[in-house]
């Protein structure tokens, strides 16, 4: 399995950091964040050290988002919460901080006060020209 001895959640998976730990198997591991943005935040995270999205083999993805939706029923019901936000950041300028794939469950509270990120209506003529550039490039 591939590791990076400088990477925190490589140290966290070998037990070398303290966690706070929710679900473990053979290839994922969960545990609460050390940051939550609201009461039961908690991170999923493949074993083995992969950086993004981008260099996720597609079972290393499968078997990490299984992990998710099992934590994600978990997270709700046991923190009586009405709703949750499953997130990833990919990448410095997206807001990735450590550079081991994590995905963020974070329970949501009715009356929180949590923002979502703003929108605005798509522009004429984007929708085509967008849609377009995206599926050429699959
Ligand atoms: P990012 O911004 O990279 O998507 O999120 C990094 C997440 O990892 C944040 O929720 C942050 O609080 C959490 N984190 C950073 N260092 C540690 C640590 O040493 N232990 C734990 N449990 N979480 C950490
Ligand atoms: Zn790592």
């Amino acid at each position: 399995m591939k590791t990076d001895p400088n990477c925190i959640f490589c140290k966290i998976v070998a037990g070398e950091l303290p966690k706070f730990k929710v679900y473990e198997d053979e290839n994922t591991l969960s545990f609460l964040t050390i940051e939550p943005m609201s009461k039961g935040h908690t991170l999923v995270i493949p074993k083995e050290h992969v950086p993004n999205v981008f260099e996720t083999s597609p079972d290393t993805w499968s078997l990490a988002q299984e992990t998710v939706r099992k934590v994600a029923h978990a997270v709700e019901k046991a923190m009586q919460a009405d709703g949750v936000n499953i997130n990833m950041n990919n990448r410095e300028h997206a807001g990735q901080v450590v550079d081991h794939f994590h995905i963020h469950i974070i329970p949501r509270y009715k009356g929180d006060d949590l923002q979502h990120w703003p929108t605005r209506k798509i522009a004429a003529g984007e929708g085509d020209e967008i849609s377009t550039k995206i599926s050429s490039t699959l």
